[in-house]
C-alpha cells in the first residue's frame, strides 16, 4: 500500500467513526455550514461541533491538521495575492512567505506536552484539554496568516473556532474559513469546527465577545480591540500592538546588521507587528550602518523639508495614517511629494531625534527612523522608552554577550532577537515555531496549541510508579 492509499484509508476510517448518525446531527442544517447569517447561529453550530470533536481521538486532530497543511499549500499564492489586493496593504511575495510559515511551522498536537509526577502516593497527570469555542479576532495586517495559524493551534488543542475576520479583509478571510471548514469536515465528518458570519462587522465582533458559548477570546489586533476584549469578563489571550526598536552597538557586525534590518523592516512593507519600527544606533557606527543600509536598498532622506513632508503624510493626529499603512515606498514617497528613484527603494530611512513622532508611533510602513545615541547604556534606555512596556518585540545587534543579555533581560519583550532580522522571532529563517498571535498584554507570548488548552490535573492514588 503506498502513502496516498494509506492516507485515504485513514481518512475513510476516521470519517466512518465520526460521520453523524441521523439521531446525533447537530441543530444546524447542512445548508448552514461555515458562513452564517448571524453570530448566534454560527457560535451555536461551532459549539455543537465542539461537543462532537471532544469525542474524537487525538489522531483525528492530527489528520485535520495534516489535511489543512496539504490542501492549503497549493493556494498560498492565491491567498497572498487576494489578501494584498483586498486590503491594499503589503506585497504578494512576502505574504506568500508569511502564509507558508504559518501553514508549515505552526505546531500541531505535539505541542500539547503531558507532564506526570509519580511517587509513593500515586500519580498526577497534567494535560491540556480544550476550552470549547474560541472567539478569535484577526487583524487586517496578517489576515490569512492569523486564520491559518490560529486554526492549526486551536484545533490541535481540541477547540472549535468562531473567527471575527477584519472587515477590510472580508472576502479572502471568508473564502479561507470556508475552505478550512470543508477540509476539516472531509477528514472527520464534523461540520462547523471553523465558522464565521457572512458579514463580519464591528457589531458582530461585539456580539461574539458577549456570547455565553464563547469560552475563550484570542484577540490579535490594535489596542482598541484588545482593550474591548479585556473588558468582556471572559478569559482573553490578547495580542496587541508593538513598537519594536532595534538597538545596534559599536561591537555589531555592521554589514550583517544593516542587511538584517533592511530585510526585516521592509518585509511585507513593515506590516508585521514584530518588524523593526526604529533603529537606535551608537554614534560611532551610525554612519557606517546607514551607508550599508543604503547598499542593501534603503533610500535615505536627509533634507529636513522632505522629512517634514513625510512626517506630515505618514503620521496624523499622533497615529499612523491608515491610508498609507502597508503601502510601498514608492506610494509613500509620492504621497509626500518626494521623487522616487527609477529603481524603487526597499525602505525609506531618515535620521530623527529620539522624541520624533516617527520613533514613538507604531507606523506599519516601510519608513524607518534612525536615532543616534552616545553609547549602549543610553541606547538601551531609549529602546525601553520606545517599546513603552508593550512587552512585544525588540532586536539587538552586538557581539558583546553581557550587553545582549542585559538588554534581553531588561526589555521584557515577548520576542527578543539577537543579531537577526525581526522575522527570525517568528521562526522564519531561524529556530522556533511560527505564530501570528503574540500575546503581549496578557503575557502568554508566542502562542501555540498549548496556549489554547486548559491545563488540568488528573490524580491516581495508591501508588502508580515503577521507580
Ligand atoms: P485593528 O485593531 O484595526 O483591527 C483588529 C480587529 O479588530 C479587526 O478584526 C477589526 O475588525 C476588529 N476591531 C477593531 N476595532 C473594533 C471595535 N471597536 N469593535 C469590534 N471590532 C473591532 O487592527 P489592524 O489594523 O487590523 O491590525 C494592526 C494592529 O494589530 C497593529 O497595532 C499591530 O501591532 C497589531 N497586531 C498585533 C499582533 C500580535 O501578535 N501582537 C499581530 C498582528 C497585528
Amino acid at each position: 500500500m503506498n502513502n496516498t492509499e494509506l492516507e485515504s484509508l485513514i481518512r475513510t476510517i476516521l470519517t466512518e467513526q465520526l460521520t453523524p448518525s441521523a439521531t446525533d446531527t447537530p441543530a444546524c442544517t447542512a445548508s448552514s455550514v461555515a458562513l452564517f447569517d448571524d453570530v448566534d447561529s454560527a457560535i451555536c453550530a461551532a459549539h455543537a461541533a465542539f461537543l462532537r470533536y471532544q469525542e474524537a481521538p487525538l489522531k483525528t486532530r492530527s489528520a485535520i491538521i495534516a489535511a489543512i497543511r496539504a490542501e492549503i499549500a497549493p493556494c498560498l499564492s492565491e491567498l497572498a495575492e487576494r489578501a494584498a489586493a483586498e486590503t491594499g496593504m503589503g506585497n504578494t511575495a512576502d505574504k506568500i512567505l508569511k502564509n507558508k510559515a504559518a501553514l508549515e511551522n505552526t505546531p500541531g498536537i505535539e505541542d500539547l506536552k503531558t507532564t506526570a509526577l509519580t511517587g509513593d502516593e500515586g500519580m498526577v497527570l497534567f494535560e491540556y484539554s480544550p476550552f470549547g469555542v474560541v472567539g478569535a479576532v484577526a487583524p487586517s495586517t496578517n489576515p490569512t496568516e492569523t486564520i491559518i495559524n490560529n486554526s492549526i493551534s486551536m484545533l490541535a488543542a481540541g477547540n472549535a473556532i468562531y473567527f471575527s475576520p477584519h472587515p477590510g479583509a472580508k472576502n479572502i478571510s471568508l473564502w479561507l474559513i470556508q475552505k478550512m471548514e470543508e477540509i476539516a469536515f472531509k477528514v472527520c465528518g464534523i461540520h462547523n469546527l471553523i465558522v464565521t458570519v457572512k458579514e463580519p462587522t464591528f457589531e458582530a465582533t461585539q456580539q461574539m465577545m458577549a456570547h455565553n458559548k464563547i469560552a475563550l477570546l484570542a484577540i490579535t489586533g490594535g489596542p482598541g480591540i484588545v482593550n474591548m476584549g479585556l473588558k468582556s469578563g471572559k478569559k482573553v489571550i490578547g495580542a496587541g500592538a508593538g513598537n519594536p526598536p532595534c538597538l545596534v552597538d559599536e561591537t555589531a557586525e555592521i554589514v550583517k546588521a544593516a542587511q538584517d534590518i533592511v530585510a526585516g523592516a521592509s518585509f511585507d512593507y513593515n506590516l508585521p507587528c514584530i518588524a523593526e519600527k526604529s533603529v537606535i544606533a551608537v554614534d560611532c557606527i551610525a554612519d557606517q550602518l546607514i551607508q550599508q543600509m543604503r547598499e542593501f536598498g534603503a533610500m535615505q532622506i536627509t533634507d529636513p523639508q522632505q522629512i517634514a513632508q513625510l512626517r506630515e503624510v505618514c503620521i496624523q493626529k499622533g497615529a499612523a495614517n491608515k491610508s498609507l499603512v502597508g503601502k510601498s515606498p514608492a506610494t509613500i514617497l509620492a504621497a509626500a511629494g518626494i521623487p522616487c528613484p527609477a529603481k524603487e527603494p526597499r525602505l525609506i530611512i531618515l535620521e530623527v531625534p529620539a522624541n520624533d513622532p516617527f520613533v514613538v508611533t507604531e507606523q506599519l510602513m516601510p519608513v524607518l527612523p534612525i536615532v543616534r545615541v552616545d553609547n549602549f547604556e543610553q541606547g538601551l534606555q531609549l529602546a525601553l522608552k520606545v517599546e513603552d512596556g508593550l512587552h512585544h518585540t525588540a532586536m539587538m545587534h552586538s557581539q558583546n554577550v553581557s550587553r545582549l543579555n542585559k538588554a534581553a533581560h531588561l526589555m521584557q519583550t515577548s520576542i527578543f532577537v539577537k543579531n537577526g532580522p525581526s522575522y527570525a522571532g517568528i521562526g522564519v529563517g531561524a529556530e522556533g515555531f511560527t505564530t501570528f498571535t503574540i500575546a503581549t498584554p496578557t503575557g502568554e507570548g508566542t502562542t501555540s496549541a498549548r496556549t489554547f488548552g486548559r491545563l488540568r490535573r488528573c490524580v491516581l492514588t495508591n501508588g502508580f510508579s515503577i521507580r
